[in-house]
């Protein structure tokens, strides 16, 4: 005899019940905020664009690409923000410094997605270098919702169980003065580092922003140049080491200076280069030379070097010129004790451990 189900509800239902359920907790959590931390390295051909957001939702966007007939980049970052993050609107954004690759869009996406608070390093002075066409523009979005981000001050973002800090090591040309992060003790690089000319663009007045969560450390730079570097890691080492290090200016070898690079000894690099733009031999040869690398991912392929000169084939977001905008991710464990890297919503990911 067939034996009676506990329950009144026929079989071939309570299947299609639990599948349907099953498939909204799929779509839920496509669009739920992350376990940990979630970093997107968004491709914005040659700019930066770093997305962050949080097990709590909530979200830090630091540089926003160029500005564009077509609105390329503030539409590539609108759709990270809404449809992979899940995002209502942008908590804080960080301008890195005025030059046209890092805060060209922040003026296209505000009609797209609402930016709540804004910081930058300074009030501009007509003698400086920086766009002066769309600084005025950038002005009137932030008016009244815009704060001057020194060294030491920090990001109020609101943490979980795992610490999350986000502090700024270096703005407008003044590093900090004490050890962040896990900085401190003599850095031995410093012995003989030669200085380069003296940097007067707006590059060498970039924001650099360390950002802890738990043992995980990420350090983003913007443009920051060779002779502040220096300031920055000697004699003394202020930053510690780090598991997860933007590649400074595109990879340019007007920054990237070495005393800074080996200093940090990163896990996992991430460059930031156009195909035609940076991403230096000399910035490659480096992050290839150092002990603690694991993987130096590029956003681009350098199409004007060779294969071998880039970095390996797999860990290149974007390889034709003629490139889709894929965008590199990283998730930080809730723990902030591990993180996986990723090519775009499908690529293999890999996983690395905090150090
Ligand atoms: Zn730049």
């Amino acid at each position: 005899m067939r034996r009676e189900t506990t329950s009144s509800i026929p079989r071939r239902s309570r299947v299609r019940a639990l599948l349907v359920l099953w498939t909204c907790a799929i779509c839920a959590g496509a669009n739920a905020a992350p376990k940990g931390l979630d970093i997107y390295f968004l491709d914005v051909e040659g700019g930066a664009a770093t997305l962050l957001v949080t097990s709590r939702g909530e979200s830090l966007l630091i540089d926003s690409g160029w500005k564009r007939d077509d609105l390329r980049d503030a539409k590539r970052i609108h759709d990270a923000a809404t449809r992979l993050a899940g995002l209502k609107q942008i908590d804080h954004y960080v301008t890195t410094h005025f030059h046209t690759d890092h805060f060209g869009s922040i003026t296209q996406l505000v009609p797209l997605i609402p930016v709540i608070k804004f910081y930058d390093h300074a009030l501009m002075q007509e003698s400086q270098d920086y766009d002066k066409k769309l600084y005025p523009e950038y002005m009137k979005v932030a008016e009244g919702k815009r704060q001057i981000l020194k060294a030491g001050e920090t990001i109020p973002l609101k943490s979980g169980k795992t610490p999350l800090r986000v502090i700024c090591v270096v703005s407008d040309g003044r590093p900090v003065l004490a050890p962040v992060g896990t900085g401190a003790g003599v850095n031995p690089f410093c012995d003989g580092a030669a200085a380069k000319e003296e940097d007067r663009s707006d590059n060498a007045k970039s924001i650099g922003l360390l950002i802890s969560y738990g043992d995980f450390e990420f350090l983003n730079l913007g443009d920051l140049t060779w002779n502040v570097e220096h300031q920055l890691v000697c004699p003394d080492n202020l930053l510690g080491r780090v598991d997860l290090f933007m590649v400074t200016h595109h990879g340019s070898d007007t920054s990237n200076n070495p005393v800074l690079v080996k200093a940090v000894q990163p896990t996992v690099s991430i460059m930031c280069n156009g195909a035609r733009k940076a991403g230096s031999l000399q910035s490659i040869a480096l992050l290839k030379s150092l002990p603690s690398l694991k993987a130096a991912y590029q956003l681009h392929r350098n199409v004007q070097i060779s294969e071998a000169e880039n970095t390996d084939r797999r860990l290149i977001a974007n390889w034709d010129e003629g490139c889709q905008g894929q965008f590199i991710k990283v998730s930080v464990s809730s723990n902030g004790h591990t993180y996986s890297v990723r090519i775009g919503e499908k690529g293999k990911p890999q996983q690395f451990h905090s150090e």
